[in-house]
């Protein structure tokens, strides 16, 4: 069985059909393999910078060789871990802090450095968002398109193990039975997202296990290209029993405060809370304190001042609710949200949106209290509550009024 999965792998890592991250986790394993992965065409940059990093003597032209080689292990993992593949997955754009004044009054308006910093952010985050989407879509291309050259290889390697041939019917229908118990896995397993507005953040392999359920279906597919399948419908599935194990963990060990108790209410576990607002959120204008911040490019996690720093149960309600709008605005995957604020809405602003929707949340109608006023300074009207509340229904966010 090992020689077996060897040759495989020795096939994989030669094959331009095989995805980026494949060839990632393959370098992670098989140092003897780096030479051959390198010439991939599916290896990405950072995957051969790593791999000419940690393993000169894999990469052409090949150097005289050392007097003390570099020790290559038989097995295991060694060293350190290869870069991943860019996720096809575009990273919403930042969301900047929630700031509230130190003391109670009139906020000051937030200072052109401040948008200039948010703008600086969006920007970036959304060119390495493209960039995914351009990987994901090469990778694909590839696969495709190099389908014909692919089973030439194979071909010329002749022998048992090569693709296409009659004697391979049936290790391609056992691969194929394997992909196929490997996505009803994934499919039952994802009903646990089912109604959670977070869930386009969390089983962000959906589609692709689409594309290789169509790969799934052509006549012409060979050993490889089902054994393939069924490999990455594995890392799927692994990947989404990993993000409900640690939502189980957040859960089991949440602090029992009241912010986090909310967190984990409405999103049963999947988003994470951070104490580290005072560090991560950014600073604020004079008079104002920033107590929590989400971003874009981590949509899960909640970055928060501790407990004791904020002042009201009131407030805590109002920052987490807030905070959650952000969340589900980067969840929101058709774009309802932007569509609300580019018709208008909320000042055309995502930020007091998130304050409406925290007010609609908790039909109120002010965003002071105790003397500490928070958020945008702008309190949403009837028209615009209604508009939440259809946006909240259209992405299972939670709306109690
Ligand atoms: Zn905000």
């Amino acid at each position: 069985m090992a020689g077996a999965q060897d040759d495989w792998e020795r096939r994989a890592a030669g094959d331009p059909r095989t995805p980026p991250q494949q060839l990632s986790e393959l370098a992670n394993r098989r140092w003897d393999l780096h030479a051959v992965i390198a010439a991939n065409p599916n290896a990405f940059p950072e995957l051969r910078r790593w791999i000419a990093q940690v393993h000169p003597a894999a990469l052409p032209p090949v150097p005289p060789r050392p007097p003390q080689p570099m020790p290559v292990p038989a097995s295991g993992r060694q060293g350190p871990i290869p870069p991943q593949a860019a996720r096809p997955v575009p990273a919403p754009p930042q969301i900047p802090g929630y700031p509230r004044p130190v003391v109670s009054g009139v906020r000051e308006r937030r200072g052109s450095a401040g948008w200039w910093f948010a703008g600086c952010g969006c920007l970036l985050v959304l060119a390495l968002g493209v960039l995914g989407v351009v990987l994901f879509w090469a990778a694909l291309a590839g696969q495709v398109g190099a389908t014909n050259a692919a089973g030439e290889i194979a071909a010329q390697n002749g022998g048992a193990a090569a693709g296409g041939e009659a004697g391979d019917e049936p290790e391609v229908a056992e691969h194929l039975a394997n992909f196929e118990a490997e996505r009803a896995t994934y499919d039952a397993l994802r009903t646990r997202l089912d109604g959670n507005p977070v869930a386009p953040l969390v089983a962000v392999y959906d589609e692709q296990m689409d594309v290789l359920e169509e790969r799934a279906q052509d006549p012409e597919i060979d050993e490889f290209g089902a054994r393939s399948l069924a490999y990455q419908a594995a890392q799927y599935r692994e990947e989404l029993e990993a993000a409900f194990a640690a939502a189980d963990a957040r859960k089991a060990r949440q602090d029992g405060t009241l912010t986090e108790r909310l967190v984990m209410r409405e999103t049963d576990g999947f988003v994470d809370v951070v104490r580290d607002a005072e560090t991560e959120c950014g600073a604020s204008e004079a008079g104002s304190i920033t107590t929590g911040c989400v971003f874009g490019g981590d949509p899960l996690t909640i970055h928060l001042l501790p407990e004791s720093g904020i002042d009201s149960d009131w407030e805590r309600e109002m920052l987490v609710i807030h905070e959650l709008a952000h969340v589900y605005q980067n969840a929101d995957e058709e774009g309802l949200a932007d569509d609300l604020v580019a018709r208008g809405l909320f000042q055309k602003s995502r930020e007091k949106m998130a304050d409406c929707y925290a007010l609609t949340y908790f039909d109120r109608w002010e965003l002071a209290y105790g003397g500490q006023s928070i958020g945008y300074d702008y309190v949403c009207t009837e028209s615009e509550r209604q508009a939440i509340r259809e946006w909240a229904a259209a992405i299972d966010a939670p709306m109690p009024n």
